[in-house]
């Protein structure tokens, strides 16, 4: 287990926002905005898109990837209200950078202090993504919000070793399960997100089905080098190709189409959807 370091390097590398306005172009860009309760993330998945991503510098000046994080800055409300107070449709990705229920969070409480913000406001759409069962302790606040929620719960593989080989300090996989259920349990949106989709056994989705609304397979434009490189070692390099998880994607619909499966980027955003997609 490595080291776990709260903002390496003295002070913040670079301003960044809880809140961030969504440009046109990137995945997340039907959503008006993300909130980012931290900036790293300390599930340190080796596929992860964000060390790529121009908010995170050098590993030589940050530190390996998932071995850090810097939580934000104190100003939450002030920039919730900044944002929300006179938008009232605003559709909101919770988080896009980050896991907002990262280990961290169990005792800094930002992310539950985003959604007592959020509270007071309504809005369209608000998409919360974790891979973290830690998400079950915000329940409370989570049905108490005034829009349309839904929780995605990223399960890649069903496999633990599969899950050990590519992000060993991430929850397990029968919890993140679980998580899912105790979820739609207490009346929550829920969908699986199989991104990016990893070697898995034949009844993985079978199971999932059970336990979830709607199921998101990913397929992103581009691969980032450190996903090759972790599929290239460990023999998945058939699991890079779109052709294999498309094939995937329409056994899984053909086998459970009454489950909203959905294919691609374009689809991550998708609210009240009851309809397949390609
Ligand atoms: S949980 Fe998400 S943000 Fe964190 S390392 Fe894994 S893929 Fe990246």
């Amino acid at each position: 287990m490595q080291n776990i370091v709260e903002r390496p390097n003295s002070g913040t590398p670079q301003p960044f926002k809880v809140v961030v306005p969504q440009k046109p172009g990137g995945f997340a860009d039907r959503f008006d905005f993300t909130i980012e309760p931290y900036l790293g993330c300390t599930f340190g998945c080796d596929y992860c898109f964000v060390p790529g991503q121009s908010i995170v510098h050098s590993e030589a000046f940050m530190g390996a990837w998932g071995s850090w994080y810097y939580p934000t800055s104190e100003n939450i409300r002030e920039e919730i209200r900044h944002n929300f107070s006179t938008n009232k449709t605003s559709a909101i990705y919770l988080a896009s950078n980050t896991d907002a229920w990262q280990p961290v969070e169990k005792k800094s409480l930002i992310t539950r202090s985003v959604l007592c913000a959020l509270r007071e406001y309504e809005f369209s759409y608000l998409l919360c993504s974790t891979r973290s069962p830690l998400i079950t302790r915000d329940i409370d606040v989570i049905k108490a919000l005034r829009g349309d929620v839904q929780v995605g719960v990223s399960i890649p593989t069903n496999l633990e070793s599969v899950r050990k080989l590519s992000e060993p300090a991430a929850p397990k996989i029968e919890d993140r399960i679980k998580t899912l259920k105790v979820l739609k349990d207490a009346g929550i949106r829920v969908r699986a997100h199989l991104a990016p989709l990893l070697p898995h056994g034949d009844d993985f989705v079978a199971r999932i089905v059970d336990v979830c609304d709607s199921v998101w397979i990913d397929y992103p434009d581009s691969h980032t080098p450190a996903k090759e490189k972790l599929f290239i070692k460990n023999g998945w390099n058939d699991w890079l190709s779109k052709n294999l998880i498309e094939d995937l994607f329409y056994k899984y619909q053909n086998a459970f189409p009454s489950k909203v499966f959905k294919f691609g980027q374009k689809h991550f955003f998708d609210p009240l959807s009851t309809s397949a997609g390609n």
